[in-house]
């Protein structure tokens, strides 16, 4: 008993004073962050999110194998807390059990069943790794860049773990301390396989699997502060501490030191974006140190997907590295030499053992080279992020969507575009040009503002335009019309599309013609932020003005751009602009659910044309809009085909996060890969609800075409277009003409 006593806890004793300095480490190292205080309001909402997603493991099961296991792994976690309590008061006295419930045979039953389906999860996790080989199948493994030889280490002590509690408990019950009669059924089948030896073997065997089990706990525990593998205790808080309701939709304003930026007179020593580090928040930090290189993101991730060297998970893998490198440097405990010369990355660089696409093995350790790296930099210069893998970025939210852990990988991202355009005045060439456009046309395309109304030219009913300062009291919805839809040709035919459907549904909208300017998405996703701000605030002044004296719940806009949809209605509330604003897809699905508009199919319902629906990102995972597009398709007589990656694991195509004006000059080109998942669906149609998608799709058809790999008589078109063809089809035919 007493030499149980004395090395069961002497080993507790020394790993809780090695735990207890690196969580003191861990705490200082993330607390040093940039104050974020955004991140404890509603904590009704982040105490359910903390139950569905952590104990209920909501995000995990999407992926349903996978998912189960780790669901089995999470709660054999804390069900065997239990197993723990046994063997601590085991140490103290071998009859120990639980007051009140540690005889209850439902408790043994349960410890048993979960250490089972523990078992059978690791086998699963095992087999997994094993197929996502991505020592074989290289950057298609979502594994491709993980720490695997860790992952292994993890997956054998949790085995560790299952034998040595089998092997405590069944001498446990030979030597008769066990405390459960029944219900612990494979403790006690290892127990009947175990007698044989007699108690002269079991008493003292016990005692061996005892502190074993207490031993391969205290190891894993180290093991777990120790490596990647501490999302095991930092996850729960990384998801309590998450954006609400996630982190797609609208980007966070930007903060200097826990403070809004005041653009129109900014202090001196404010921090724009993230150029270091240290410039990140603390929850920008501990999302680095939660990172569990499950891959999720970087499997769905279209930049990835088509050759690019952009994966959100070598992303945050790749910062994570560089803060553990350099935190001795941002606690203080070692000095930059003033001497220092320019990193030889060179030399430095024979020793990078990782994947070619992670930039932090550039410059290993913690030298002072790692403290004066840039973060944003070529391989020449020792940059921690490549400037490729930033600017590849399209901002579609697929990684974020995915994350088990809630990790903000866009957020990141943008953060380090604001430094590199405010501060640095890096970005790709052709960035320039949108730049200039936006700030001296107020248009992406440069065009005149005289034209904004070009798109209205030939309809055979009046388009009203606003007149007045204000919108009049019969007026409900204000029809924004978006520099697409006033400047690019196949963008004109959906606004003029819906313009119809409003008509015809006797909607009472106006348009403001030359009164809109670009909304801000490119120049705030590109992360110019002075221009966003700039463009932002000349809107919100002219809707403020025309919604004057309107309630919320009257000051309505309509729209067919989901760059628009989402920067109107969720990012201008930052600029104090508050408006209803509703996609036209809704609208309309709304329409025709009232009867104001009534689509007719072409013939039966089974005969009717095979169409696919691409998601756009910022309609569907950033504003969770699936529903209203795909019912127009269905109402206006369509099949509606899905590609395999739909709804909320669409693919993008291409054009966010200002990728758009930008050249794709690496691997594949997103767009064209979408086509061909479209084609392969044998539609003779490919409807979307967004004008940059339109062009991105149309542009991919034209390629495809071009190579013969398309028919030429698959079209892309917008949702709104098939349904006014469908609405078209009772009206009355025209009289014939007289002979
Ligand atoms: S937002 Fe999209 S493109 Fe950007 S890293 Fe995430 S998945 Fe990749
Ligand atoms: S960022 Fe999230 S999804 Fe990507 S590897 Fe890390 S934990 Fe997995």
């Amino acid at each position: 008993m007493a030499v149980r006593l004395v090395i069961g806890l002497g080993l507790t004793v020394l790993t809780l004073v090695l735990a207890g300095w690196r969580v003191d480490r861990l705490y200082a190292l993330i607390s040093s962050g940039q104050p974020d205080h955004s991140r404890t309001a509603d904590l009704g909402a982040r105490l359910r999110t903390q139950l569905t997603e952590v104990f209920g493991q909501r995000r995990l099961l999407k992926w349903t194998i996978p998912g189960l296991a780790h669901f089995f792994t999470f709660w054999g976690f804390v069900i065997l807390l239990t197993v723990y309590i046994e063997a601590y008061g085991a140490l103290f006295n071998e009859h120990f059990a639980i007051p009140l419930i540690g005889h209850w045979a439902v408790l043994g039953f349960l410890q048993d069943v979960i250490a089972l389906a523990v078992l059978a999860s690791i086998i699963a996790f095992a087999i997994m790794r094993v197929r996502q080989d991505p020592e074989r199948r290289q950057r298609s493994s979502r594994f491709y860049g993980s720490h695997t030889g860790g992952a292994w280490l993890i997956l054998l002590m949790i085995f560790n773990v299952i034998w040595t509690m089998f092997l405590f408990r069944g001498t446990a019950v030979n030597a008769g301390d066990f405390p459960y009669l029944t219900g612990a059924f494979v403790s006690r089948g290892v127990g009947a396989l175990l007698a044989p030896l007699g108690p002269g073997i079991n008493q003292p065997l016990e005692t061996a699997a005892l502190l074993a089990h207490i031993g391969v706990m205290l190891a894993f525990l180290m093991i777990v502060l120790y490596s990647k593998h501490l999302h095991i205790f930092v996850a729960p808080i990384n998801v309590a501490a998450k954006r609400m309701p996630k982190a797609l939709g609208p980007l966070l304003p930007m903060e200097s030191r826990g403070k809004p930026i005041d653009f129109e007179d900014p202090d001196e020593d404010d921090i724009f974006g993230r150029g270091k580090i240290e410039d990140f928040t603390w929850k920008g930090m501990l999302d680095f140190a939660t990172c569990t290189e499950c891959g999720r993101c970087q499997s769905q991730c279209p930049a990835w997907n088509t050759g690019k060297p952009l994966s959100p998970k070598l992303v945050i893998m790749d910062l994570r590295d560089h803060l553990f490198a350099k935190a001795p440097y941002l606690l203080g405990d070692q000095q930059v030499p003033e001497d220092m010369e320019a990193i030889d990355v060179l030399a430095l660089a024979a020793s990078n053992g990782h994947v070619p696409e992670s930039g932090f093995g550039r410059v290993p350790g913690s030298g002072p080279e790692q403290a004066v790296r840039p973060l944003v930099g070529t391989a020449e210069v020792g940059g921690v992020i490549d400037p490729d893998v930033l600017w590849s970025c399209t901002t579609c939210g697929a990684c974020v969507e995915q994350c088990p852990v809630d990790i903000e990988h866009v957020d990141h991202i943008v953060d380090m575009r604001r430094y590199q355009v405010m501060i640095e005045s890096e970005f790709p060439s052709e960035l320039g040009t949108l730049f200039r456009n936006l700030e001296n046309k107020g248009n992406p395309w440069g065009q005149n503002q005289s034209a904004r109304m070009d798109w209205a030219k030939g309809l055979d009913f009046e388009v009203p335009q606003l007149a007045e300062e204000t919108l009049p009291d019969d007026v409900e919805y204000l029809f924004w019309i978006g520099c697409a839809g006033a400047f690019d040709d196949n963008a004109r035919r959906t606004v003029r599309a819906v313009a119809e459907l409003l008509h015809r549904a006797d909607v009472n909208y106006v348009v403001l013609g030359d009164g809109e300017t670009c909304n801000g998405d490119p120049a705030r996703r590109s992360g110019n932020e002075f221009l966003f701000q700039m463009l932002a605030q000349q809107n919100v002044e002219v809707l403020n003005g025309i919604f004057d004296g309107r309630p919320p719940g009257r000051r309505k806009i309509v729209t067919t751009c989901p760059h628009c949809f989402n920067t109107l209605g969720r990012e201008y509330p930052q600029l104090d602009g508050h408006y209803e604003v509703v996609h036209h897809t809704q609208l309309l699905n709304q329409l025709v659910r009232q009867g104001k508009l009534t689509p007719v199919a072409s013939g039966p319902a089974e005969d009717g044309p095979a169409v696919t629906y691409h998601d756009p990102c910022y309609l569907g995972r950033h504003n969770e809009v699936y529903s209203p597009p795909r019912e127009l398709v269905g109402a206006s007589g369509a099949q509606l085909t899905e590609m395999p990656r739909h709804a909320d694991r669409s693919m993008c195509c291409g054009a966010g996060g200002a990728r758009m004006w930008m050249e794709e000059r690496i691997g594949k080109r997103v767009n064209e890969d979408r086509v061909d998942e479209a084609i392969g669906t044998q539609a003779s149609a490919i409807a979307t609800g967004c004008p940059f998608c339109r062009v991105m799709l149309t542009d991919g058809l034209t390629a495809r075409e071009a190579e013969g790999t398309a028919g030429k008589t698959t079209e892309v078109i917008d949702v709104a277009q098939l349904l006014l063809a469908s609405v078209k089809r009772a009206d009355p035919a025209p009289p014939a003409e007289a002979e």
